[in-house]
């Protein structure tokens, strides 16, 4: 013990000096600016950037879109029924949403939304045209009399026009096929469903339930969410295909599908399987779609049921990658295994199953039945669904497949900004959502560091939260009482900043003796890590305070657990 004192005395200094360098050393990274890399490295953490410095300011439509004001906060929706006519040759929307709410607080005004590219040909409260006001994409509807709150009401909005193409997958898009014949697809995520329907476009407030009622050219077939009610021959060369959802679903999850679609189907237990492609993709679908079995069969056994057994289970062919709408999951993965037939993670596992089926699929738990409240956290959706990315690997074929996987996701990872974005602005976080995400709730079980724990706590987390719209906070409060344990600062360190933890390690010139701590942007940050040799991992409990263990381990021997903590390590 004597000389051990010595020795930490004599390390003391060592640290000064230490930290003195890397102090000087964090001022030359910030000048010359380096890509922070998500590899055990031995450069110094820099302060994350601000705020300001990674996102552009909101813009007013933004801000309509994204803040939950006194106009949309006064009230509760209730119900849509979208009835809509499609005219694939005109490129033509019209038709109304029956919008039915309660009142939260007496009111004479809500807000709802609409793309200026589309017309609103009149609002009817019964028979009463209401009033309104356009404002980059926001309608305020005004009300003859103050409605009352805890009643109910319900508005048609009528609307036509030909809606605007844009975003990523188009929002909404006219194609063709390959054989000529009409193929018109929704995918709005992000931009919203105002795009192409009017609703009351935010993440918070859900409808409990929703029918969708489209008409199109008798040869098309529309595939929506929910379960098919019927279809009506209008007689005028349309039919009129009626949907009906019986949960409660988002804006941007309400789709079209309208192509020359063939159907088959199967069921899992009692759940109804169905599947929609183009005629000639029908052959290579029937065996690519097999796999949606043990997708549904993995999800079941960590989550619990299939949220939304009454509306079934669809996968429906589209012309971009994939979307998760719910119950009417789209997909364009080429029917190939991996991610438009590559190796997604890298590491020689994704091949093994089709990416889009398993990704989008997951989101149905979490992103359809858990969504988050505002498009800031996100990672709700991202991060867990890449985590069940991994979980179905696991089950499949164990957990020593399942890290890799999740370790061929670091290298995706960026690092430059907190992957919860700000809020109330309609803000999309960075693509880190997805694979820090993931990473971070691998981290989290091995910190759990019991799996007979884990389990439980990740099913009766979903379980928990089903159908409900929530935030960060949420999840980090129950999983802190879950466990016992104050994870605060592990899920902030990780969400609210650029950069991941770093366990500092400072070896003396004699073996022996290795001292350590974290350095993070969280002052209190404190987790527990496997560090030693592989097969023997000693677990230690760094905070950002340096503390000091005994090792027989060599600076080269000794190792961190980063594939089953996803943290930065600076040996010196
Ligand atoms: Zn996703």
């Amino acid at each position: 013990m004597h000389t051990i004192a010595l020795r930490f005395l004599a390390w003391m200094l060592l640290i000064f000096a230490a930290e003195a360098t890397a102090s000087l050393s964090a001022q030359t990274a910030q000048q010359t600016t380096a890509k922070q890399t998500s590899a055990v490295s031995a450069s110094p953490v820099a302060k994350p950037p601000a705020k300001s410095d990674g996102a552009p300011a909101p813009t007013r439509a933004a801000m309509l879109r994204g803040a939950y004001g006194p106009y949309r906060a006064n009230n509760d929706l209730l119900y849509y029924h979208l009835d809509i006519r499609v005219d694939p040759e005109k490129q033509f929307l019209s038709g109304k949403n029956t919008i039915r709410f309660k009142m939260l607080r007496d009111g004479a005004r809500i807000q709802l939304d609409l793309r200026d590219s589309l017309t609103i040909d009149k609002i009817l409260w019964n028979a009463t045209p209401l009033k309104y006001q356009r404002d980059t994409g926001a309608v305020f509807v005004d009300f003859p009399r103050t409605l009352r709150a805890g009643q109910v009401y319900s508005i048609d909005f009528y609307y036509s026009g030909h809606p605007d193409e844009y975003g990523r997958f188009g929002d909404i898009t006219f194609k063709k096929d390959a054989a000529g014949h009409p193929w018109i697809n929704t995918a709005c995520e992000g931009d919203g469903a105002s795009m192409w329907w009017p609703n009351k476009d935010q993440w918070r407030d859900e409808v409990e339930n929703m029918d969708i009622s489209v008409a199109i050219p008798n040869e098309l077939v529309d595939v929506s969410n929910g379960k098919l009610v019927g279809k009506t021959d209008l007689g005028d060369g349309y039919t009129r295909w009626d949907w009906h959802v019986s949960y409660p679903i988002n804006n941007y999850d309400v789709s079209l599908n309208i192509g020359s679609y063939v159907h088959f189907a199967d069921k899992l237990g009692d759940l109804p399987l169905d599947f929609y492609v183009l005629p000639e993709e029908l052959e290579k679908a029937k065996v690519q779609f097999a796999q949606a079995k043990g997708m549904l069969e993995a999800y079941q056994h960590y989550f619990g049921p299939y949220p939304f057994a009454r509306d079934g289970y669809k996968l429906i062919e589209a012309p971009y990658t994939g979307m998760e709408h719910q119950s009417a999951v789209t997909y364009g993965n080429l029917f190939k295994n991996g991610y438009m037939g590559r190796d997604w993670t890298g590491v020689g596992i994704s091949p093994r199953f089709d990416f889009i089926i398993i990704h989008e699929s997951g989101h149905e738990w979490f992103g359809n039945s858990i969504t988050a409240a505002d498009p800031s956290d996100m990672w709700i959706h991202e991060g867990w669904t890449t985590y069940l990315e991994s979980l179905y690997v696991e089950y499949r074929w164990g957990k020593n497949d399942a890290i890799k996987y999740l370790g061929g996701l670091k290298p995706k990872v960026e690092n430059l900004r907190p992957i919860v974005a700000e809020r109330g602005v309609n803000a999309e976080p960075d693509e880190d959502q997805y694979f820090k995400g993931a990473l971070m709730i691998n981290t989290l079980r091995s910190v759990v560091n019991d799996d007979a724990k884990w389990w439980p706590l990740l099913h009766n987390f979903y379980q928990h939260f089903k159908y409900q719209n929530i935030l960060t906070g949420d999840v980090v409060t129950y999983f802190n009482q879950q466990t016992g344990m104050n994870l605060t600062p592990v899920f902030d360190q990780y969400l609210r900043h650029a950069h991941i933890p770093r366990l500092e390690l400072l070896f003396g010139e004699a073996p022996g003796m290795v001292m350590y701590k974290w350095n993070a942007d969280e002052s209190s940050f404190a987790m527990p890590v496997r560090v030693g040799a592989p097969g023997h991992w000693q677990i230690i409990y760094p905070t950002t305070e340096w503390q000091w263990m005994q090792t027989p381990l060599t600076k080269e021997q000794f190792q961190v657990a980063t594939d089953l903590y996803y943290v930065d390590v600076n040996k010196q």
